[in-house]
C-alpha cells in the first residue's frame, strides 16, 4: 500500500498500548528486511532515515526505495526522517513524500529548542504530518551515568514544550544511551510515566538497542508508543555478512554475501517488533486489528 500517515499509526498503537519499532535503514537489503519483516509479523512500522543515510545514499534514493517497497506489501508503512537537522531538510523530506517528520533540538537553549521545533510543526501540519520533537539529550555510548541522569527529560518542562510547540510526538531522555552494544540499561520508569501523564501524546525512545526488554515493556504500558532501533540491527546485518565473508573467502558476488545478512537483520527486526507488541495488529486485508484500550 502506499505510504501511510505516521499520525494515523502511532495514534493507533498508542490506544492500543503497543509500540511501533521504528528501524534505520542505510542500504537497500536492510530496509527490504524491515519491510519484508513487518509483512510476515502483521505489524505496522515505522522506517526511518537519518542525515548520514540521506548523505550517504542520497534523500531521494532512499525514499524512492522505501516507497516501492511500500506499496508491494499489505502493512502499514511510515517514511519518518530521524533526527532532523532542521527547517531546510524537514522540507526536502516532505517533498519526497515522508509521511513523519523530526526535528532534534535538543541540544539548543530551551528557548530556541521551543521557537524552532514550533516554526517546524507549523509546516509540517499544513502538510497533515506529524512531527516528532527532542527534549533533553539522549547521548552517546560512552556517556557516563551521571552525565545521562543530568540530561533526562524534566516532566514539567516537556509540558510546557509540547503545549507550545505543538508537536505530535516526543522524544523523551529517560535513561537510554545512543549505539549501546550490550542490553543492560534500565529505563527511568515513574519519570516516564510522569512525562505521559502531563503531555498525553505518543512518546518516542531512542537508544533502544541497550535498553532491557523487561523496561521496554513497562515504558510501553506507560506511553512509549515509537521505539528506534538502529544499532541492534545494524550490528545483526554487520556480523552476519563478516561470517560469511569469513566463511567464503572467494565469494565475489555480493549478492551471495548480502543476501544471507538480509535474512540476518530480519531475525532481529521480528525479535524487536514482538517485544514491543506490535505482531498481528494488522489484518491480511491490511486494516488495523483490535479495539482502542487507551484514552
Ligand atoms: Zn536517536
Amino acid at each position: 500500500m502506499p505510504l501511510v500517515n505516521g499520525k494515523v499509526v502511532f495514534e493507533f498503537a498508542r490506544q492500543n498500548c503497543f509500540a511501533v519499532g521504528s528501524f534505520n535503514a542505510d542500504n537497500m537489503e536492510v530496509m527490504q528486511a524491515i519491510i519484508e519483516t513487518a509483512k510476515e509479523e502483521r505489524a505496522p512500522v515505522s522506517l526511518q532515515l537519518g542525515p548520514k543515510s540521506i548523505g550517504y545514499a542520497g534523500l531521494a534514493m532512499l525514499a524512492g526505495m522505501v516507497k516501492i517497497a511500500a506499496a508491494q506489501v499489505d502493512v502499514p508503512v511510515v517514511l519518518h526522517l530521524d533526527h532532523g537537522t532542521g527547517f531546510e531538510q524537514n522540507l526536502m523530506c516532505l517533498r519526497e513524500g515522508f509521511t513523519s517528520l523530526m526535528f532534534d533540538g535538543s541540544r539548543l537553549p530551551y528557548e530556541e529548542n521551543v521557537a524552532k521545533t514550533a516554526k517546524i510543526v507549523e509546516i509540517a501540519h499544513i502538510a497533515g504530518v506529524p512531527l516528532e520533537a527532542e527534549l533533553g539529550q539522549v547521548l552517546q555510548a560512552g556517556a557516563l551515568p551521571e552525565q545521562v541522569a543530568a540530561a533526562m527529560t524534566d516532566p514539567d518542562q516537556a509540558l510546557d514544550f509540547v503545549k507550545r510547540t505543538g508537536c505530535d510526538l516526543l522524544a523523551v531522555a529517560v535513561g537510554s544511551i545512543h549505539q549501546m552494544r550490550g542490553r543492560e540499561a534500565d529505563l527511568d520508569i515513574p519519570r516516564i510515566k510522569a512525562i505521559y501523564e502531563w503531555v498525553r501524546i505518543p512518546l518516542v525512545l531512542h537508544g533502544s538497542s541497550g535498553v532491557k526488554h523487561e523496561s521496554l515493556a513497562e515504558a510501553i504500558e506507560y506511553g512509549v508508543t515509537k521505539i528506534n532501533v538502529a544499532t541492534y540491527i545494524k550490528d545483526g546485518f554487520v556480523s552476519h555478512l563478516r561470517k560469511v565473508m569469513a566463511e567464503k573467502p572467494d565469494e565475489g558476488d555480493v549478492r551471495a554475501l548480502l543476501g544471507p545478512a538480509r535474512e540476518a537483520a530480519k531475525v532481529r527486526v521480528r525479535e524487536k517488533m514482538r517485544v514491543f507488541g506490535a505482531s498481528n495488529r494488522i489484518s491480511s486485508s491490511g486494516a488495523f486489528i483490535s479495539p482502542a484500550t487507551r484514552h
